[in-house]
């Protein structure tokens, strides 16, 4: 617990600030989460959880039960008694790859309007940099004049799947601000916190979210390029990784080869910093390259499926792992469905499964797929089983049961995170992204 509580208020309810205002409740201040979506709030305050994420429907229930967390779709309400509004509101793609900013634009008016004291303005959304000058102004506008705003930016760096554990337990915490009060109570509200907390300018802290992420998804293009060569060359993906990964400037952290990235984040944030980017004259080679290799690896994942079946015309296809990583129930830019979509412009029959994003895929992709509730069951009469994301779930699969209701022999795996042996020692034929013909039985 806390030594002094603080009263927050959090904008959005979504996946960054519902496990930001559960956490900070659960550290023992006083929480009041505000969403223009009245019926999630509605939810909410029912205990029913708007979207799947490990551990936080238990947390968020402790919290409302204790007294310290609130759900409420009035603005003035979430703000009673405010000394931090955080804004944890979407940032999704604009129509030309720049981030929009609407969401943002909104909160920042609604605090404005609703304060009812002085108070600390907090962007944890994943925006520009100039944003946190943008809001400023925003709150100078919409203000009475009266009561005092101060601006700080405080990225947010948790990954679904393991939000809460990642909120809690950060690798370093970073608050951007250009005002002494804000970067002091930003302080009080981390102390607890085992980690450093870099205090910098408050584009720094912006510019450091998106850094952040353009590095992350280089990484994920950069290994996806190497494991395409190693498999025109016959080489191997995983010894290359060990190889590598022992040299400590290099590691083996986020370098795992695959269908590529996507999610909420990654694709738009590096999106948006090459507008950002273009926008200064500045030619976003890396961050174009990123992109372009990671729109190229569905193509090629494409590809390794007709090498293990041939033309997809009609063939039915078993795909486990519709989220855009495992632990999750977030389809948005998953890789999965854009492999799905690939798959039915084939022709190919698709039936999916996902521990957790069946509904959310359903919105998707209606009737065009079938959907089962086990990869058993998928791959009842399929040709060929392919592993669409890295639920750890699909590699303690019983590959003997797989077998024996696939109607082809085929295994893809677009994660590599099956072992190759225990796949073939079911009579089954595996492949992976790069991983050695040697290894890998033809
Ligand atoms: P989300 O889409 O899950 O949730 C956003 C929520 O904000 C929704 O519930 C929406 O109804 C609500 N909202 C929209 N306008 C509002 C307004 N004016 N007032 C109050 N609520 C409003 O988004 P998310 O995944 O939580 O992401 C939020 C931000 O955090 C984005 O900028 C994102 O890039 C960033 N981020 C996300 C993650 C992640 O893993 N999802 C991680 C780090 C940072």
């Amino acid at each position: 617990m806390v030594e002094a509580m603080l009263g927050i208020t959090v904008f959005g309810c979504g996946y960054v600030g519902l496990v930001t205002g559960a956490c900070l409740a659960q550290l023992g201040h006083d929480v009041c989460c505000y969403d223009s979506d009245a019926t999630r709030i509605w939810k909410l305050q029912n205990l029913e959880m708007p979207f799947y994420e490990p551990g936080l429907g238990a947390l968020v229930a402790n919290q409302f039960q204790a007294g310290r967390l609130r759900f409420t779709d009035r603005p003035d309400n979430a703000l009673e008694g405010a000394d931090i509004a955080f804004i944890a509101v979407g940032t999704p793609f604009g129509p030309t790859g720049e981030a929009d900013l609407t969401y943002v634009r909104q909160a920042a008016r609604d605090i404005a309007r609703s304060a009812g004291g002085p108070l600390i303005v907090v962007n944890k959304s994943t925006v520009p940099v100039k944003t946190a000058d943008f809001v400023e102004r925003m709150l100078k506008m919409y203000g009475d004049g009266f009561h005092r705003f101060a601006v700080a930016s405080n990225p947010e760096f948790l990954r679904e799947g393991s939000a809460v554990s990642d909120f809690l337990h950060p690798d370093r915490i970073v608050v951007g601000s250009d005002d002494e009060t804000a970067i002091a109570v930003m302080r009080e509200l981390y102390a607890s916190f085992n980690c450093p907390v870099h205090v910098v300018d408050v584009r720094t802290a912006e510019m450091i979210k998106y850094a952040a992420n353009a590095f992350l998804a280089t990484k994920v293009s950069f290994i996806n390029e190497i494991a395409n060569i190693c498999a025109a060359v016959s080489a191997d993906i995983d010894g290359v990784l060990a190889g590598i990964g022992a040299d400590a400037r290099i590691g083996r952290a986020y370098l795992e080869p695959g269908l590529g990235f996507g999610g909420s984040c990654l694709p738009k944030d590096v999106a948006a910093l090459g507008t950002v980017a273009r926008q200064h004259a500045i030619e976003p080679t890396m961050l174009e390259a990123t992109l372009s290799v990671n729109r190229r690896q569905i193509g090629v994942c494409v590809r390794l499926i007709e090498d293990g079946v041939g033309d997809l015309l009609d063939v039915p296809i078993a795909v486990a792992g519709i989220a855009f990583k495992g632990g999750t129930d977030d389809v948005r830019e998953s890789p999965a469905v854009m492999l799905v979509e690939a798959l039915l412009t084939r022709g190919a029959r698709v039936c999916i499964q996902d521990p957790y994003a069946l509904k959310a895929a359903r919105a998707r992709l209606h009737d065009r797929v079938t959907y089962a509730d086990s990869v058993e069951e998928a791959c009842v009469g399929a040709r060929v089983l392919v592993i669409a994301n890295n639920d750890p779930r699909f590699a303690l699969l019983d590959w003997n049961a797989v077998a024996s209701v696939l109607e082809g022999n085929a295994i893809v795996d677009l994660r590599n995170r099956l072992d190759p042996a225990a796949v073939q020692a079911a009579g089954l034929r595996y492949a992976g992204i790069g991983r050695s013909r040697q290894k890998v039985k033809a």
